[in-house]
């Protein structure tokens, strides 16, 4: 399914398309790069602000504004495209105005005959990840969801920070919906090959469960203080989609935290959330099933059944 010559096609040019760009570029993550925008200017003022960094890369991608017949041959297919939450609006907010829009762009997309992955960013991320695979009709393995993949960054980066350890230690993930009912589960975390209650439970006060729920929660709140800071969030989220696009060029069958749609693990079904799933050429390789507690998979089904009741109210 994925050719040799790595190209990604991004529709949205927008601060996360944009970031996603860089990064990409950055990482000589991909080797062709296609922008379109519904401002077609912005898409050609981003194309040569990216191809006049080529001379201070190692990169030799081939970078430019298309339309939607380049997505015939594109191994990725990346939605970025929508309006950026406000401050103070929640992301199911966004849904009716951002589900026209996918509207717009899928049709186009599927009528160039292209055969790759769908890689979705526009918020809300779970129930637009589901509109895509509703209104392409791919296999939903081929349709991907950025999901709780920059919240489980988020999680690892205040944990590394509160343990003093390397992020890159901390195996730990945030599950469920991109947003409110997003949640840890406690029982899974481990620093190192330790897990993280028994450390608390261990530590003579030095660290505990209420720290820990802190942390969940500023996790759960971080875009929305960035957005009160600075309008938008866009670079970790652009960081997050690299390594996505990573696990797919590479078939490297790591797993992230990804929307995706469960096929009766943790007893769910017909819903795009977030759950460690393995990530390789062919999109979803896999669901991983957690030996969750019952708080545990309340709180993920409780995150299902939000998701669910959201998008049923779309009638598509
Ligand atoms: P932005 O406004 O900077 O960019 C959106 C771009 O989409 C604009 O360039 C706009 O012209 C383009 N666009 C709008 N309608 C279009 C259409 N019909 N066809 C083609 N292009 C169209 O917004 P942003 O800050 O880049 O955010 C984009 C999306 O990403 C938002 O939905 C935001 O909430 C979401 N987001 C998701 C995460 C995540 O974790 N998944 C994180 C941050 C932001």
């Amino acid at each position: 399914m994925i050719s040799g010559q790595r190209k990604i096609v991004i529709v949205g040019a927008g601060f996360v398309g944009m970031s996603f760009a860089y990064a990409l570029l950055n990482q000589r993550a991909c080797d062709e790069l296609v922008l379109i925008d519904i401002d077609a200017k912005r898409a050609k003022g981003e194309v040569m602000d990216l191809n006049h960094g080529l001379a201070f890369s190692d990169s030799h991608m081939k970078i430019y504004a298309g339309t939607y017949d380049d997505c015939a041959d594109a191994d990725i297919v990346a939605l970025s495209a929508g309006v950026a939450q406000k401050p103070g609006e929640s992301r199911i907010d966004l849904l009716q105005r951002n589900t026209e829009v996918f509207h717009s762009i899928i049709d186009p997309v599927m009528r160039s005959g292209f055969g790759g992955l769908f890689l979705i960013a526009t918020n809300p991320v779970d129930i637009m990840t589901h509109v895509t695979q509703k209104i392409s009709g791919v296999d939903y393995r081929r349709v991907i969801g950025t999901g709780t993949t920059l919240d489980t960054a988020r999680l690892r980066y205040m944990l590394g920070d509160y343990f003093s350890v390397d992020p890159r230690n901390i195996h730990a993930y945030v599950m469920g919906e991109h947003g409110d009912s997003e949640f840890v589960p406690w029982t899974q975390a481990l620093l190192a090959t330790k897990p993280i209650l028994t450390i608390c439970a261990e530590s003579g006060g030095q660290f505990c469960l209420t720290d820990m729920e802190k942390i969940s929660e500023n996790v759960k709140n971080a875009a929305q203080k960035i957005i009160e800071a600075k309008k938008a969030t866009y670079y970790g989220i652009g960081m997050a989609m690299v390594r996505i696009v990573r696990a797919i060029f590479g078939n490297e069958n790591s797993i992230l935290t990804v929307s995706t749609m469960p096929n009766g693990e943790y007893g769910e079904k017909g819903v795009y959330v977030g759950l460690p799933s393995i990530v390789n050429r062919n999109g979803i390789g896999g669901i991983i099933e957690l030996s969750l507690n019952e708080e545990e998979r309340d709180k993920l089904h409780h995150s299902c059944e939000l998701l669910r009741s959201v998008f049923s109210d779309i009638g598509i």
